[in-house]
């Protein structure tokens, strides 16, 4: 087999996770190759948001994990040379009454006890971050270390660094069969390519990968819709969530009208960096199919009119959807495979893969080389997840 067709780690799906591993594997000296079905960011992480936050992860592992992402991801801001639009201010969530604003302080204070820097925000304070704001807003709270990037320029950003390390970048290359021998042997439309060790980041198609060498992936695609706002006016400089945004990603009960409830939409307010906005976001298991609906978008619409009335007069320009590769317990898989030495899962970070791609390529980078890992592996183990999921 040529140069060309091996490598000692082939890593395949060329989403921002797999991109952040190829970054940490090929800088770690190893020879490496990624290999895209499509192009580079071509699945959800060109159709999502931008935010690196703690701000709604369940406090202890989840919450500490986002923060050596964070941490990392403020390395990686300085050594990239292709900008990714990253801002660190901070982000807030927003409560709708005065129930969830109990609930929005006693997380405050759960975060804080783990040492995490959150503050409760007041009613003025909500009003001082955007006039565009609902006056009835009772307040609620902000995570100080949270960031925003731009998705699709980090995945770039992170390869072209990865190929001056000696990464080989394979592109439009779907991989059909995966079998094992003495190598791994890849089959791919574009021929077949050998590894020693493979990573399988594949996202959502992470379970088809997996039914390759008889491993069950216990991962379904989580359907999300995003509204883009014309560029005008700023409406905020930081992202915004509303509370219900954690009650709807962890699945616990809401008091909101039943279509907002069916779609699972809470409101994400996004400001990009050329100040177009995106408005999100929805929650529905309906398969693979990819598809704008409509009566979500509508949805989408009209809750973000509950805590932003003025934008009744803003134009949008456009509606896309991505799948988010969702796991029972909200956590990732970033494990090797006891049954298949060498095969390693990086998938199933839901609504959390931008947060958490940077710390997921810097752990399959340790679980390679078999050092200590930056944070304890256990809890994202894949076979935590063997029974009980239905896909
Ligand atoms: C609406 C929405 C908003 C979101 N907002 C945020 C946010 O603000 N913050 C956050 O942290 N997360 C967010 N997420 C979640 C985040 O986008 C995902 O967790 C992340 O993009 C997953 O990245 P990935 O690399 O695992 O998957 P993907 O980006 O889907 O990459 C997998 C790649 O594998 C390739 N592939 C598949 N099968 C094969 C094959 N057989 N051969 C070769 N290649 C293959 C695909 O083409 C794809 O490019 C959001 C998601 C959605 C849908």
């Amino acid at each position: 087999m040529s140069a060309e067709k091996h490598a000692e780690v082939a890593i395949i799906g060329g989403g921002i996770v797999g991109c952040a591993i190829a970054y940490y594997v090929a800088k770690a000296g190893m020879d490496c190759a990624i290999i895209e079905k499509n192009d580079i960011a071509s699945g959800t992480s060109s159709r999502c948001d931008g935010n690196i936050t703690i701000v709604d992860k369940d406090p202890g592992f989840d919450s500490k994990m986002s923060l050596v992402s964070q941490e990392l991801t403020v390395d990686l801001n300085n050594d990239l040379e292709l900008p990714f639009e990253y801002r660190a201010h901070g982000s807030i969530l927003v409560c709708d009454n005065e129930e969830e604003m109990e609930a929005a302080t006693e997380w405050v204070k759960v975060q804080n006890d783990s040492g995490l820097k959150f503050n409760v925000l007041d009613q003025v304070d909500i009003r001082n971050e955007s006039p565009y704001f609902a006056d009835d807003i009772p307040g609620g709270l902000e995570c100080e270390t949270d960031s925003l990037i731009n998705p699709y320029l980090f995945c770039y950003s992170l390869i072209e660094k990865a190929k001056q390390y000696g990464l080989k970048v394979i592109t439009n290359s779907e991989v059909t069969n995966i079998s094992k021998e003495e190598d791994f042997i890849i089959e791919t439309n574009k021929g077949t390519f050998t590894a020693k060790k493979v990573v399988n980041a594949a996202g959502v198609w992470a379970p088809f990968i997996g039914e390759m060498l008889d491993i069950d992936i216990p991962i379904r695609p989580r359907k999300g819709h995003i509204l883009v706002g014309a560029r005008q006016e700023p409406v905020m400089m930081r992202n915004v969530m509303e509370f219900g945004y954690l009650m709807n990603k962890f699945g616990r009960d809401r008091k909101v009208d039943a279509r907002t409830a069916e779609h699972g939409v809470a409101l994400v307010l996004e400001p990009t960096e050329s100040q177009n906005f995106l408005l999100g976001s929805s929650r529905q298991f309906v398969g693979y199919d990819g598809r704008v609906d409509i009566n979500v978008v509508q949805t989408v619409a009209n809750r973000a009119l509950r805590f932003f009335p003025k934008m009744k007069d803003f134009n949008l320009i456009r509606s896309y959807t991505g799948l988010r590769p969702w796991t029972e317990d909200h956590l990732p898989i970033i494990s090797s495979v006891e049954e298949v030495p060498g095969f390693f899962i990086a998938a199933g970070h839901e609504g959390d893969g931008i947060s958490l791609a940077t710390v997921t390529g810097k752990l399959i980078e340790q679980l390679i080389k078999e050092e200590e890992t930056v944070i304890p592996v256990e809890p994202l183990r894949y076979d935590r997840l063997a029974e009980g999921v239905t896909l």
